[in-house]
């Protein structure tokens, strides 16, 4: 680089290696940033842009941020969607010193800091997964995969264009790797979207199969994977190119990678994006955790179990044996008093060992993650004890769980006996190790610890010596120890030694002078200090590599703890919140007895108000046409038996007196009219395309909730669609499905189409006025009572009134079975072109009661509100009459 000095020369010839992450450029006590880098830092972290030196005639914007607190800067770029290469000084710049006066300090990239590959604590949430995916093409096929670096889960999956969006809505990835050819696919765009800020394009060629498939071999150690599952090209090309991405950014480092699990094509049930936001599984539609399914159900105790349960209601199971074996724990736990008290207690005591194992073998581990593993397989330990102690025989996965609990004695044994009380975060800080473990090192402390004795002995001597009372031995990290008297006795202490005090610094007030005896000992104190610390960080390294030999049993052990927890939390919720094991089988039944929504159960204040509701689909009657005024609580009964589904499914109990499910395959929820401005469509065009969706995925095995589709339009276009779409589902998708309606001319369709059910919320009139009961029961509902909530809402009475009227007009309109015939003879609603304006203006006067002649003659145009008064006194006369 012509014209650089030797230092920008290196940072160039570095940065030119990074180019799409901010370089930290480490330049003593402080990472800086020049050039570009500075700008956007800068402004990224409202710091201040200052410059140093020039180059090429320009000067070098550049800003900084303090080693010692980078880690807060450094997450709040990585937030903001940066990466970051984190570049060292890998020597000791007093060796690049003796290279000549002009030699540079060597640096080099350590670490490449990106949202999928976070290990620290303070960058992640500790009740969720961040999870680094993968997604790669081979031989016309997708795979995916993903790796919680954080915690060494790694996982692979075949997938497919159409149901790319429900996997990447499953992962939610903190980042996600794409080649630059699966990213130009035309196909995946919609799939991949969402996923725009996030994503991490590379060159094909890092994609490649067979390359990948030799990378995965080398890091397991084997010579197939076979043993592991059977794995499609695509799916190793994706776990291929994860693997060598972590390798990119540790620069090098491999952490500790659990065997990659397959998840195979069938196994979850299958929730996709809309989905998901709709039920608000694991957030609500306004982002948060609390108030969303997992938010309200959630009741673990560690951050790997919260982890744990999470994937489980995310992906819920298919297989009837394996949710039967999960249930078996939960069952296990919810009979077990006092055990499951005893062993959440222990659990509550478990600190984040997944996450301080991960650190360690990426060597970024502290003193705290070694006693992290030492708690957490002492956890473990009790646990196994705990149960032994219960009387009842545990089931296979809590005695599988048990198992790899095991086995770790000597190892928490020596980091017992190795590790002080109180820890540094930092090896480097030394103090970790307890006195005792290490002869030698109790030596070198011993005569660190003297010295320091000696010096305060020597102090005392001067003092005699001189006759200076105020004479003190200090130390600061430039002139190391000294002699300290104030600037009047300095006088006195040079004639009183005869040269033997060799001054050092004038400052204002004192003076400050050494002695070859002082000298002598510092160099005692120093060497004995570091040769303390240096025996110390061996013992680190020593300890660090007897956990690394046994990585993989202690990362079972932690995985086995995140079960026992999510298996005990929910036996927890079962047993205060009174849900049922549910039965779930190969049928395609979905029958609940007196179930109850999760979430709006919960929020009421004591949990008693809500009214319970059954749902009872089979082949024979597998689609419900819900009707019910708004408001009446329609909703709430579709969401909580489409949540029944998927709580059954993960291996939780569920809120209803009883439960038997036929295993869902996919699940699919709709809520008419939903709004999505953001992503610049028209709330009716989304609520087609994921309408259309449905009616193109759904199997005999799905489950369908469907709240209003059809709203967002003009009430017969609305209304016709809706009834297509019942017939599609019926006869075509043959799902089971509740459609909840306010188009009660729907409910016509139960007549001409078998399996078809009315169902309606249930109210009670009195005096005009409308109660909500809450109770779904056989058949339609007679009208809407729209008009009755536009009163709850507020509406002016005056509205009200007038809308009343309009509504029974339209009914008359109507003369009884409009909606019948059109069950009998399609096209739609030939009825819906009979012109309604004008005998709203001139209702037939045969049909007219007196109050709606005195209405009939009102110009409300013409009202004064003195006349309308008048008006309304007149009306409620009449209606007395
Ligand atoms: P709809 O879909 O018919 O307009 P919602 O399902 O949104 O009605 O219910 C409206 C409100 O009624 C809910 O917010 C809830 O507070 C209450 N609610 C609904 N179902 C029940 C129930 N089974 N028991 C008690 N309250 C309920």
């Amino acid at each position: 680089m012509p014209g650089a000095t030797p230092m920008m020369a290196q940072y160039l010839a570095i940065k030119a290696d990074h180019p799409d992450a901010l370089l930290f450029y480490r330049m003593g006590d402080f990472y800086e940033l020049f050039f570009e880098d500075a700008v956007t830092a800068a402004a990224a972290l409202d710091i201040a842009l200052t410059k140093r030196g020039q180059h090429q005639g320009r000067d070098i914007p550049m800003c900084g941020v303090p080693a010692h607190s980078h880690q807060s800067y450094l997450n709040r770029l990585i937030a903001k969607g940066f990466r970051v290469a984190i570049c060292e000084q890998t020597e000791d710049p007093a060796a690049a010193k003796r290279r000549g006066a002009k030699s540079v300090v060597q640096r080099e990239v350590v670490r490449i800091v990106t949202p999928g590959t976070l290990v620290e604590d303070e960058f992640l949430d500790a009740r969720a997964h961040n999870y680094l995916v993968a997604l790669a093409e081979a031989a016309g096929r997708l795979g995916v995969a993903w790796l919680d670096l954080s915690t060494g889960d790694f996982q692979m999956q075949p997938a497919e264009a159409a149901g790319l969006d429900a996997v990447l809505a499953r992962l939610r990835p903190g980042e996600l790797l794409l080649s630059d050819r699966t990213d130009e696919r035309v196909d995946l765009a919609d799939a991949l979207a969402p996923w725009r800020a996030v994503m991490t394009v590379q060159p094909a060629a890092r994609f490649d199969s067979v390359n990948a498939e030799r990378r995965l071999c080398a890091v397991y150690q084997v010579a197939t994977l076979e043993a592991f599952g059977t794995f499609s090209r695509a799916e190793l090309s994706a776990g291929g190119a994860l693997v060598d991405y972590v390798e990119l950014t540790q620069v090098g480092r491999l952490p500790q990678i659990r065997t990659p699990v397959r998840m195979t094509s069938g196994a979850r049930l299958e929730i996709d994006a809309a989905t998901r936001r709709s039920l608000e599984l694991d957030r609500t539609q306004s982002g948060q955790r609390k108030g969303s399914l997992l938010g309200s159900i959630d009741r673990t105790v560690t951050g790997g179990g919260a982890r744990l349960l999470a994937e489980w209601i995310g992906a819920p199971l298919t297989d009837p044996d394996a949710i039967a074996a999960r249930q078996d724990m939960v069952q296990f736990f919810a009979d077990g008093e006092p055990l499951r008290a005893d062993l959440r207690q222990a659990l509550g005591r478990c600190p984040e060992l997944e996450r301080a194992l991960s650190r360690i073998t990426l060597g970024r581990g502290g003193p705290r993650d070694l006693a992290a593993v030492r708690d957490g397989l002492g956890v473990a330990a009790d646990l196994e004890r705990l149960v032994a102690a219960h009387p009842a025989l545990p089931p296979a996965e809590v005695s599988t769980a048990l198992e790899a609990c095991r086995g770790h004695d000597a190892l928490v044994a020596r980091l017992t006996a190795a590790l002080a009380d109180s820890l540094p975060l930092l090896a480097r800080d030394g103090g970790f190790i307890a006195p005792g473990f290490h002869a030698p090192l109790d030596e070198q402390r011993q005569l660190r610890d003297q010295s320091r004795r000696l010096i305060a002995e020597l102090e005392a001597r001067y003092r005699d010596q001189t006759g200076i009372p105020g004479l003190k031995i200090k130390h600061n990290n430039v002139l190391g120890y000294f002699v300290e008297v104030t600037s009047t006795q300095a006088k006195k202490l040079e004639d009183a030694s005869g040269g033997e005090f060799i001054h050092r610094q004038t400052l204002a007030n004192q003076m400050r002078f050494t002695t070859t005896e002082l000298a002598d000992l510092e160099r005692q104190i120093t060497g004995a200090a570091d040769r303390a610390l240096a025996t110390e960080l061996e013992l680190f390294d020593e300890l660090v590599g007897a956990v690394v030999a046994r990585a993989d049993p202690v990362s079972r052990t932690a995985a086995a703890l995140a079960r026992l927890d999510v298996g005990a939390a929910l036996a927890a919720l079962a047993v205060d919140r009174r849900y049922v094991r549910p039965q779930v089988d190969r049928g395609l039944g979905f029958q609940v007895t007196a179930g109850r929504h999760p979430v709006v159960e919960a929020a009421l204040a004591d949990g008693t108000g809500f009214v319970a509701n059954d749902c009872d689909l089979d082949p024979d009657h597998r689609l419900w046409l819900v009707t019910g005024p708004n408001m009446a609580g329609k909703s709430t009964f579709l969401r909580q038996n489409a949540l029944i589904a998927v709580l059954a499914q993960a291996g939780s109990f569920v809120p209803a007196a009883a439960a038997r499910v036929g295993a869902v395959d996919r699940l699919f929820s709709r809520v008419g009219a939903a709004d999505d401005l953001a992503a610049g469509r028209s709330t009716f065009m989304v609520e087609m395309v994921e309408t259309a969706a449905i009616l193109n995925q759904a199997t005999d095995r799905s489950l369908v909730i469907l709240d209003e589709i059809g709203r967002g339009t003009s009430t017969f276009d609305g209304l016709s669609i809706a009834w297509a779409c019942v017939e599609h589902l019926h006869d075509e998708n043959r799902c089971r499905a509740l459609f909840a309606t306010h188009y009660h001319e729907l409910t016509a369709l139960a007549g001409k189409l078998p399996a078809v059910a009315n169902h309606a919320m249930r109210v009670k009139e009195w005096k005009g006025e409308v109660a909500f009961l809450y109770e779904v029961g056989p058949g339609a509902a007679d009208r809407s009572y729209g008009v009755h909530v536009g009163r709850l809402a507020g509406l002016p009475a005056s509205v009200v009134a007038r809308a009343e009227q309009v509504l029974r007009l339209l009914e008359e309109g109507e003369s009884g079975s409009a909606a019948a015939k059109l069950a009998d003879d399609l096209p739609l609603f030939a009825a819906a072109l009979r012109p309604a304006d004008p005998m709203l203006d001139q209702p037939p006067s045969s049909t007219r009661s007196d109050l709606e002649a005195a209405l009939a003659e009102v110009d409300a145009d013409e009202l004064t509100p003195r006349a309308a008064l008048d008006l309304i006194y007149r009306l409620k006369a009449l209606l007395g009459a």
